[in-house]
């Protein structure tokens, strides 16, 4: 059975152009992280033990007439890690390689994302397992009507807050919205983040994570005495994330010397004309071709010789066979889970400094945060009011990783994990336990 399902993993991963995934199970990944944040902190293990097992996982089978009038069953999912700080929080994810045990991995990492930037938040994550490049937008609206209608019970602005992740978008979280507001009988803006904003969406939202991975950017270049003007990146995954940072790092003076998407990589050592390839790859759908670049397939982009590498496409691109040809002096992780704990020992050996995903990623999970708090005012702010806290709290949350770091001398993923579950367990304790 794992055989069959690796190999069909292997396969589809082959098709979309995308460099196939270590096939292993992301949650074993989850408690080997806890495993290394324990033994610095040495906590009572009747206080550790909760933080292996998920708090809720629900699969849902999602019928769904399609276009050519064949009904086809979807498997749908959401799980909630853990609500000890606030509800649970975190993205849909749309992607036919989507399971339980990645939607248990990612929830998890959405509960450390929230106790790191310090929102009042659980860690949640959920999704279908389809292809939306191959599905009409009729289908993907009945997906998601009938998997919210699946989870209704599950969901809401105080139980659970779903958001967009890989393959859905602001128009689906209006589907989102607009499902439970309808079996509600009333309109409930708060019960999803990254809606459009006449909906209740915040101003910045779109462009937060990429906006968040700068600031961290920055502060890292700092503590090594250097400046993100100037400093050459490169960036795997053209995304929201992936274009979105680089966009605002073009347009903050770095040097973004590649990018990448599914069908590989452009790079020109001079630094790329950002405005224009965004231009190009709207109006194309792609990359490669981009007047005076040179190609390079998405491998090659992760072992250029740059200041900075930014994975922002998927997990488990960076692992113990290509972390030993990575070029960058830092790695700073736009995607959920791109490098592997063999790949980490790896990188640290040779003394790369990896920024790690729940830390650099989190400025998405900040302004849906930002987002839940004017839909429940029904109060909005600025844009740039929006902006300058979402900088605050990266900036706080980076201080205080890069502190716990120095104080128990350790790499900044294990100082982020030890800050996170020491926040998680201390809400666990406080509340005590129920019954
Ligand atoms: N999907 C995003 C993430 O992985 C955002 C989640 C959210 O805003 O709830 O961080």
């Amino acid at each position: 059975m794992a055989t069959t399902m690796a190999s069909r993993r292997q396969q589809s991963a082959f098709k979309s152009g995308t460099p196939a995934r270590v096939h292993r199970n992301p949650f074993d990944d989850v408690l080997e992280q806890i495993d290394r944040a324990a033994a610095v902190l040495h906590p009572d293990p009747d206080s550790l033990e909760p933080l292996r097992h998920p708090r809720r996982q629900v699969v849902v089978s999602v019928p769904v007439m399609m276009d050519d009038g064949h009904l086809r069953i979807f498997e749908g999912y959401r799980v909630v890690y853990d609500n000890s700080r606030g509800p649970g929080k975190g993205g849909i994810r749309y992607h036919p390689e989507v399971n339980l045990d990645d939607c248990k991995a990612l929830a998890a990492w959405m509960a450390w994302k929230c106790a790191i930037v310090d929102v009042p938040f659980g860690g949640a994550k959920g999704g279908v397992a389809c292809d939306p490049l191959k599905l009409s937008d009729g289908e993907v609206e009945r997906i998601t009507r009938r998997y919210i209608s699946e989870i209704f019970d599950l969901i809401g602005p105080t139980v659970d807050i779903p958001a967009p992740d890989v393959g859905t978008s602001p128009k689906v979280m209006a589907w989102v919205m607009d499902t439970f507001s309808m079996k509600k009988g009333y309109v409930e803006p708060g019960v999803v983040t990254g809606k459009p904003i006449p909906l209740g969406g915040s101003g910045g939202r779109l462009e937060a994570t990429g906006r968040g991975l700068l600031f961290i950017m920055r502060e890292t270049l700092k503590r090594v005495d250097r400046e993100l003007a100037g400093s050459s990146v490169a960036i795997q995954g053209f995304g929201n994330v992936g274009s979105n940072a680089a966009r605002l790092l073009h347009a903050a003076g770095a040097k973004v010397v590649a990018v990448s998407d599914v069908g590989g990589a452009i790079y020109d050592p001079r630094g790329l004309d950002l405005p224009r390839v965004s231009a190009y790859y709207r109006e194309t759908g792609r990359l490669c071709g981009f007047p005076g670049t040179r190609k390079l397939d998405n491998a090659a982009l992760l072992h250029l010789d740059v200041d900075v590498l930014l994975p922002a496409a998927m997990e488990d691109q960076i692992t113990r066979d290509n972390a030993g040809e990575i070029q960058a002096r830092i790695i700073v992780e736009g995607a959920n889970g791109p490098t592997t704990p063999d790949a980490d020992e790896i990188l640290a050996r040779r003394g790369v400094l990896v920024v790690p995903d729940i830390l650099a990623n989190a400025g998405g999970v900040v302004v849906s945060y930002f987002e839940w708090v004017q839909d429940r005012y029904g109060y909005f702010w600025k844009e740039a009011e929006v902006n300058e806290r979402l900088e605050e709290k990266m900036v706080a949350a980076f201080d205080a990783v890069w502190n716990t770091r120095e104080r128990f001398e350790v790499d900044a993923r294990t100082a982020a994990y030890i800050l996170a579950v020491d926040r998680i367990m201390e809400a666990r304790k406080l509340r005590g336990l129920y019954a």
